[in-house]
């Protein structure tokens, strides 16, 4: 197709490679099922980890900024450095994880929503609509201080006013070694966590579930659920009643009960860690975590659409042997699909957004035809085809054409 016939854009997508498998099929998707449509317009960064360590890690920080300058993202999978990979890429420095760059820096909520096939059933037989995650992306865990505790002594917690009062808590009193970590959150994070839940429930007309370990912590878990629910009652309860839905909070551990006997269709609120952990679990009880998709979404409404799984090494290390890998890439097309469909929207193009609408089907009618990668085939009802990453992005393609 002549680049006139393409689908035209008018503002530049932010697009973030990556690294290892999903970067060999951040490829693909673009030359097999993108390119060939859409003028596709992108300010271009390299997030793979030998421009990260290049860069001093400044390219996630610009990616970042172009982000919150341009307002909808696209990102392929990235290494996280652990010591492993530090000798693996000769790295000077351990850099954080860009995930929890951009996330800190777009003060974002990650919603992570299963791709569901007919023919591919949840391993959880009630479940029969989509459970959505809603990851708060800011702080606990991820924003950590950490000291390995040498051996004897005594450890607290200070909090130090501009005022110049302080706050003490005694924390242990260690006889011998140990490990020690100080976790913040901040209630403008939380209020922003709380409100993009709220606005992201109505706006799919799904239950919100929020839940925290409240009794055991009492005073950090305690505020997340207090400041949910003052937002609540002030802002959202009304439209919530119009729209038919309900607010819910309870203690994690009964949630993660009876979210296993529901029949989903609500979105899940969960505390950054939780989130991590639960998407996961919801991912591959829906059949595989390469069909989970996540979007971060920005108080003041920018989008970041990514895969919710990594870069899938081991996969990518017999690529790297010269064999043809059955890599899942569907949660990376979807990436794009929702990228293009909101550049679509902000900049009223409804041909983009129909060619987002068609990408998504094409995928899904190859899968529903029988045609799929090696994860999903043991999970499918029918005679299934396993093709290789390249072969199932060609048949895509061939329904699209
Ligand atoms: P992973 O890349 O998600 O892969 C874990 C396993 O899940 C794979 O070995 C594979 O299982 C299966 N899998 C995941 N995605 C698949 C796909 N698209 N198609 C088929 N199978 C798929 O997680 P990981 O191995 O823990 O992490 C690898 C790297 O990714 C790490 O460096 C980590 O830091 C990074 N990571 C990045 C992100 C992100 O950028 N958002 C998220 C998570 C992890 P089988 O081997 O059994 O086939
Ligand atoms: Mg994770």
């Amino acid at each position: 197709m002549s680049d006139v016939k393409k689908i035209q854009m008018t503002t530049p997508l932010v697009e973030m490679d990556g690294d290892e498998m999903t970067r060999v099929l951040w490829r693909m998707i673009k030359d097999l099922l993108i390119e060939p449509f859409v003028a596709l317009r992108t300010e271009y960064y390299d997030l793979g980890l030998n421009e990260r360590e290049r860069t001093r890690d400044q390219v996630t920080v610009d990616a970042a900024e172009a982000t919150k300058r341009l307002g909808v993202a696209v990102k392929c999978a990235t290494i996280t450095p652990n010591a492993q990979r530090v000798e693996e890429y000769k790295l000077s420095h351990m850099w954080k994880s860009p995930n929890a760059t951009i996330r800190a820096m777009l003060d974002g909520t990650v919603f992570r929503a299963p791709i569901l096939a007919r023919g591919i059933q949840p391993s959880v037989r009630s479940w029969i609509k989509p459970i959505t995650v809603a990851r708060h992306a800011y702080g606990d865990v991820y924003r950590n201080a950490e000291i390995r505790v040498p051996g004897p002594g005594s450890a607290e917690i200070v909090f130090t006013g501009t005022d110049g009062i302080q706050q003490r808590q005694p924390i242990c009193d260690f006889a011998g070694p140990g490990v020690l970590q100080g976790m913040h959150n901040t209630d403008a994070s939380i209020g922003s966590f709380a409100r993009a839940c709220f606005t992201y429930g109505l706006d799919v007309k799904q239950d919100v579930w929020f839940a925290t370990k409240d009794t055991i912590s009492k005073t950090y878990d305690h505020h997340f659920k207090d400041v949910f629910q003052a937002i609540f009652d002030a802002e959202y309860a009304e439209k919530f009643r119009a729209a038919g839905i309900e607010y819910f909070y309870t203690l994690i551990d009964d949630a993660v009960a009876r979210i296993i006997r529901s029949q989903g269709g609500m979105v899940w609120a969960c505390k950054n860690y939780d989130g991590d952990v639960m998407s996961d679990m919801v991912a591959t009880a829906f059949g595989s975590l390469a069909m989970m998709t996540s979007v971060l979404v920005s108080p003041d409404g920018k989008f970041e659409y990514e895969a919710a799984h990594g870069t899938v090494t081991r996969h990518y290390y017999r690529y790297l042997k010269g064999e043809a890998t059955s890599t899942n890439p569907v949660a990376t097309i979807f990436a794009w699909s929702g990228a293009l469909r909101k550049r679509g929207e902000l900049d009223a193009l409804p041909d983009l957004c129909a060619f987002a609408d068609r990408l998504e089907k094409a995928v899904l009618d190859t899968i529903e035809g029988g045609r799929m990668t090696g994860d999903l085939a043991g999970l499918f009802e029918g005679e299934a085809e396993v093709l290789t990453s390249e072969g199932f992005l060609r048949a895509v393609a061939e329904v699209l054409i």
